[in-house]
């Protein structure tokens, strides 16, 4: 089942999630929930489980076309850094060019309980990271500048006012 993708405004994309303690079957159709919800929406290429109203420590993804879903996931190491023109499917529209560390190292647990690490620069890594932060209340507008955030802001409000005037999507992987 396909769930509604929360956007920007609604409490449950601040709120912590808690880790996922017991992976049953409950957790295995939230998963296949959440890709279904990935794949019904307008150029997602990862989803938290908390932009679908659901406070656990689950993340899917599909890119190259390797969908994976990761939970628990952990940021162990980071390094480097990558500026990349980053869009939300909980923040429809805005897209910003935020810097961030580029390469992650991930530690979690896969949908068949077994721990695992995943490694991932550029694209892969930024995922990695902009996922993690759902899971913990933080969206994209946390990790611009005091500047970039007030314009973002502002922009954001005037797309939300003139849904009319809406811009082609200029990026096909939202996050
Ligand atoms: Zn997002």
């Amino acid at each position: 089942m396909a769930y509604e993708i929360r956007t920007f405004g609604d409490p449950v994309l601040k709120a912590e999630a808690a880790a996922v303690t017991d992976i049953n079957g409950k957790i295995a159709r939230l998963v296949d929930d959440m890709f279904e919800t990935l794949y019904d929406s307008d150029s997602g290429i990862a989803l938290a489980a908390p932009q679908i109203g659901v406070q656990k420590q689950i993340v899917v993804w599909d890119i190259d076309d390797q969908p994976m879903a990761l939970i628990n996931p952990v940021v162990v190491e980071s390094d480097g850094e990558f500026v990349y023109n980053e869009g939300c499917l909980s923040i429809p529209e805005l897209y910003v060019d935020i810097l961030r560390p580029n390469h992650v190292l991930v530690r979690g647990v896969d949908v068949d309980g077994n721990e695992i690490e995943i490694e991932g620069s550029e694209l892969m890594g930024r995922m990695l990271q902009h996922e993690i932060d759902h899971l913990h209340g933080v969206l994209m507008f946390e990790r611009m500048t005091p500047e970039q955030r007030k314009a973002a802001m502002a922009e954001y409000r005037k797309l939300q006012e003139q849904p009319a005037a809406k811009p082609q999507k200029r990026r096909l992987r939202l996050l």
